[in-house]
């Protein structure tokens, strides 16, 4: 593994001049293009199963009518080929009645609940690792009527942003990206723009949350949203995006994707995350603020959410195994444990050093998005 990227004068990373938004004000969506698509026999009973089947079939995808409920024809010849075929791969299904029940999840909203797990891209430190079991296939619940329907009852139930003063105003807030990134297959499902329309429509307090790398707006831009969704996008320093994050859409797209949607009227946000103190990063993520501020309108409703990498015995195993070659650090010799109630442990950066980042990174966001609300740093 490479020295840890734990102090500037240890890092690995070029420096890298950040290119400006005014360079790619419109760049394209990067569209993810399943080489296969399985349906099971119970999502074929959605009308959603049939739009998948036939815009991945344009896309080129073998689609496959499975015999039953369960996914099967991930296991390759080895790990490498398993984890291949399984990204590559989108299964259409239908989420369990354990499965749509909505979880509290903090800092972020009220409730998580999902319109798909998994996820296409190939980010190194992802953080799904270790939290879904077996290979790494996107499955997309057919059923989003089914799974809607969960939300309403628990309205006014909520104990995270509803029980915060400077948050109250959302409403009972719904997370969609606990699992997923909703928006990487919305060009075959349109899921995410459904369900955009559907909390646009409700006469009940409430608010939904999604988080992005993608870029494809075009079905969110003409969704209903009557400002109760907050479309973030997920974005890091310009060299931990280009090292780090396969298969997503370039920065610059996502900041001008994020754009759109707040012109569209949607209140948006940033994800900073994972943040990492690579070479020069006080440098690299002023300048993410500063595209970020130019790729916004003057009026926008910001809100940023600052995360620190972490990581646990059980991501890093399951990392390690999917990125062999990575460069990403994961060295427990440098880094503060820190324990849950459970004996669980996770690894993040010590304590000077994300006091350090903190200061800094919350100074660059007053001064470049100075309208922003800073949610929370973790
Ligand atoms: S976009 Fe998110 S969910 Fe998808 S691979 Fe990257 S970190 Fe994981």
């Amino acid at each position: 593994m490479d020295a840890p990227h734990i102090a500037p004068s240890r890092t690995a990373l070029p420096r890298h001049a950040p290119e400006t938004l005014e360079a790619l004000p419109d760049a394209p969506a990067r569209l993810w293009k399943p080489r296969r698509v399985l349906l099971t026999k119970a999502a074929r009973d959605w009308p959603m199963a049939g739009r998948v089947a036939e815009r991945a079939a344009k896309l080129g995808a073998e689609v496959v009518d499975l015999p039953g409920d369960r996914i099967t024809g991930l296991a390759g010849t080895d790990a490498r080929d398993t984890y291949r075929r399984a990204k590559s791969t989108l299964a259409v299904t239908v989420a369990s009645e354990a499965k749509m029940r909505p979880q509290p999840i903090p800092p972020s909203a009220d409730f998580r609940f999902d319109l798909a797990t998994g996820c296409p891209a190939h980010c190194q430190y992802c953080y799904l690792a270790g939290s879904l079991k077996g290979p790494p296939v996107t499955r997309l619940f057919a059923n989003l009527a089914e799974i809607l329907d969960r939300l309403p009852p628990l309205v006014g139930e909520g104990r995270i942003t509803s029980r915060n003063a400077a948050r109250a105003h959302e409403g009972t807030t719904y997370e969609a990206s606990c699992y997923t990134d909703p928006l990487a297959f919305e060009h075959l499902s349109g899921g995410l723009s459904e369900t955009v329309a559907w909390f646009g429509a409700r006469n009940e307090d409430m608010g939904l949350r999604f988080t992005t790398k993608f870029a494809d707006t075009i079905g969110l831009e003409a969704a209903a949203h009557g400002g109760r969704t907050r479309a973030r996008f997920s974005v890091n320093a310009e060299a931990v995006t280009r090292r780090f994050e396969g298969g997503t859409a370039p920065l610059a797209g996502r900041l001008a994707a994020m754009g759109r949607l707040a012109r569209a009227g949607y209140p948006v946000g940033l994800t900073v995350a994972p943040i990492m103190p690579l070479e020069d990063w006080a440098d690299s993520y002023d300048a993410l603020f500063r595209d970020a501020a130019a790729a916004l309108p003057e009026d926008a409703d910001v809100t940023v959410e600052l995360i620190t990498h972490r990581f646990t015995p059980g991501s890093k195993e399951v990392l390690l195994g999917w990125y062999p070659a990575t460069a990403l650090e994961m060295d427990e010799a440098v880094r503060t444990v820190k324990r849950n109630k459970f004996g669980g442990r996770k690894y993040v950066y010590p304590k000077e050093l994300m006091r350090e980042m903190r200061d800094t990174l919350e100074r660059q966001v007053a001064a470049r998005l100075p309208g922003a609300q800073v949610l929370y740093w973790t």
